[in-house]
């Protein structure tokens, strides 16, 4: 990168977002030049604080550095999008991320911060299929009753998706939907596959249309 070719802003500084393997946008921060220079030479992000006019490594007190990964400018030069391993929580308040809302609003939760809960799901729905006998256990009974009677469920959940579609109940349309993609998961898991080949698929049909990837 040359930082010749950056935009800094009038007060010298050029906003940068702070986004680690995962894909999660953990932060935004500004850099003046010097913090820049700081940033590449150490390989810890460090930010311009401009309410203590001062460098700040992040992490420098609360230990939770910013391990340099890359940094990448925009199209234009004005932005930088910093990629970095996270030693740990990134904000002040103790989540991993800055735009991390109240976990109960679904509506602050992002793709790359909510997906990995999808990865959970199967997990436990996975180990749900091998214990033999779990008391209670919804989905090991289903698991046990085999595809056929799973397969079922898809079905009918399914109907119930057509059906809450033509309503105006929100909750209800969710909550079907959310039975189908599960009971979904069960029939993939039941036949030995998984969500993660199902947009496998779905990557691979677009990038052949598309002639590249995606
Ligand atoms: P740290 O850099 O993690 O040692 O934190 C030092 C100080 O910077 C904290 O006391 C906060 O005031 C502030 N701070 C830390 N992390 C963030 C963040 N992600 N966004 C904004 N301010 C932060
Ligand atoms: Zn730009
Ligand atoms: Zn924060
Ligand atoms: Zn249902």
């Amino acid at each position: 990168m040359d930082l010749d070719t950056l935009r800094f802003g009038p007060d010298g500084l050029i906003p940068g977002i702070v986004q680690d393997r995962a894909g999660a946008i953990r932060m935004v921060a500004f850099l003046n030049r010097e913090s820049l220079q700081l940033t590449l030479d150490s390989g810890y992000v460090t930010f311009w604080s401009r309410s203590r006019q001062a460098l700040w490594t992040k992490g420098e007190s609360s230990g939770n550095r910013l391990k340099l990964v890359q940094i990448r400018p925009d199209c234009d030069g004005d932005a930088l999008l910093i990629l970095a391993d996270p030693e740990g929580p990134t904000c002040h308040r103790g989540t991993e991320s800055c735009f991390d809302g109240d976990p109960n609003d679904q509506v602050t939760q992002s793709w790359p911060a909510t997906l990995p809960w999808l990865g959970r799901l199967e997990a436990l729905l996975t180990s749900r299929k091998a214990q033999a006998d779990l008391a209670g256990s919804y989905t090991q009974k289903l698991f046990a009753q085999g595809v056929d009677r799973i397969a079922k469920k898809v079905v009918e959940e399914a109907g119930e998706v057509i059906l809450a579609a033509k309503n105006d109940n929100r909750e209800d349309f969710l909550g079907e939907a959310a039975d189908l993609i599960f009971h979904l998961d069960m029939l993939l898991l039941e036949r030995g596959a998984s969500l993660l080949d199902v947009v496998e698929v779905l990557h691979r049909r677009h990038a052949e249309r598309t002639g590249g990837p995606a």
